[in-house]
């Protein structure tokens, strides 16, 4: 039985407009990290605040570790449903010494005990050194780890975490992914994690959960999404991708495309296809110089790992459409204006509705 369980869960914050959260279905694992990715507006603090009990659903049910905390008949409140929250602006008590704040949400427990579990999920988040600093000496990543200890330290069944990144600069946004990952792991928790940067979500989670207009479009592994997304929303949701009409082949196994014919990963069976693109990843275009697609290059772009190409394919010269996206390594020459042929790896493509 799944640890934490949604079923069905609707939220409609008036008759009239349509629901924040439509008819969502989510089951999760213990010790599980899941993330709701998906654009502003699309339901997701919705979601999170419904599993903590801030909001109530507008129907369904909602399971956690075996106790039902919402049903049509009953609601248990925040403060019974063992949740531990990490906000994003982190809420820490300015007058507050470090190890006061984690032992803020330990109101139950005896001060010796209080002290004891303090400690140790500051040495969790590696900042045992802190313990009688305030937040305001601390930096942005060590804040954001105070935080997490505090939501941490009653051992709550799961964490929540509503985009808990987005105060931090690049750099320092990388770093607090590596490390906000570590700790969760280390305690062994179960977490649920909020955010609108597929970057964010794939480089923390198991599972990644896209969600659009409060639907869910997609649960998958980060690996899985990204090679084998569903749609075209989530397919241009999770990275970049070329987006061509066509028709599969009598044999299911190649797609007819304006600019060519591209082999599938696997076999199709055409009866259970109607309308259907495909997507071919930039990273999926591989130069070569007898590949089978050529076309002239439009504009080069420096993206420091790679540069991405704009290549007019020769057969589908039409300036309405988009040229096709091409990363290539960033050793190799290439002029605007030249000819280019390249190849396409078949496990970049993937056939989406
Ligand atoms: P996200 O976190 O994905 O950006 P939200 O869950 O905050 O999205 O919002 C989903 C939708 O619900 C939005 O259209 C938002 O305007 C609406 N909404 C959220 N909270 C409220 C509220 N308290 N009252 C009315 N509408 C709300
Ligand atoms: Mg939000």
């Amino acid at each position: 039985m799944s640890f934490i369980s949604m079923e069905n869960i609707t939220k409609r914050f008036s008759k009239a407009g349509g629901p924040a959260v439509n008819g969502l279905d989510l089951s999760i694992n213990k010790g599980e990290i899941i993330t709701l990715l998906g654009p502003s507006g699309c339901g997701k603090t919705t979601t999170l605040r419904m599993i903590a009990g801030f909001e109530h659903p507008s129907g369904g049910r909602i399971t956690i570790d075996g106790v039902s905390v919402f049903n049509d008949s009953h609601s248990i409140p925040p403060e019974k449903r063992g949740i531990g929250m990490v906000f994003q602006d982190y809420a820490l008590f300015p007058h507050m010494t470090i190890i006061k704040n984690v032992m803020f949400g330990l109101n139950k427990w005896s001060s010796r005990e209080k002290k004891k579990r303090a400690q140790e999920v500051l040495e969790l988040v590696g900042l045992e050194d802190y313990a009688d600093r305030y937040p305001t000496q601390l930096s942005g990543g060590q804040q954001q780890r105070v935080a997490l200890a505090r939501a941490l330290a009653p051992k709550p069944h799961v964490v929540l975490m509503d985009e808990p990144f987005s105060n931090l600069d690049a750099g320092l946004r990388e770093k607090m992914r590596y490390d906000v990952t570590n700790i969760l792991r280390r305690a062994e928790t179960t977490a649920i994690m909020v955010t609108h940067d597929q970057k964010d979500a794939f480089a923390v989670s198991d599972r990644v959960v896209v969600m659009k207009d409060g639907i869910v479009q997609q649960i998958a592994e980060p690996k899985e999404m990204y090679r084998c997304p569903k749609n075209c929303f989530v397919a241009e949701f999770v990275g970049k991708t070329n987006l061509l009409k066509g028709k599969l082949d009598a044999d299911g196994q190649h797609f007819h495309t304006n600019i060519g014919k591209v082999m599938l990963p696997q076999q199709f069976n055409r009866h259970s296809l109607d309308e259907v693109k495909l997507s071919i990843r930039p990273e999926g275009c591989r130069l070569s110089d007898e590949g089978a697609y050529c076309g002239a290059v439009e504009r080069v772009t420096y993206g420091g790992e790679y540069q991405e190409l704009h290549v007019r394919l020769h057969n589908e010269p039409d300036l309405r459409k988009d040229p096709m996206l091409i990363y290539a390594p960033v050793e190799q020459d290439v002029e605007v204006g030249t000819t280019v042929s390249f190849d396409i790896k078949s496990e970049l493509v993937a056939l989406v509705e």
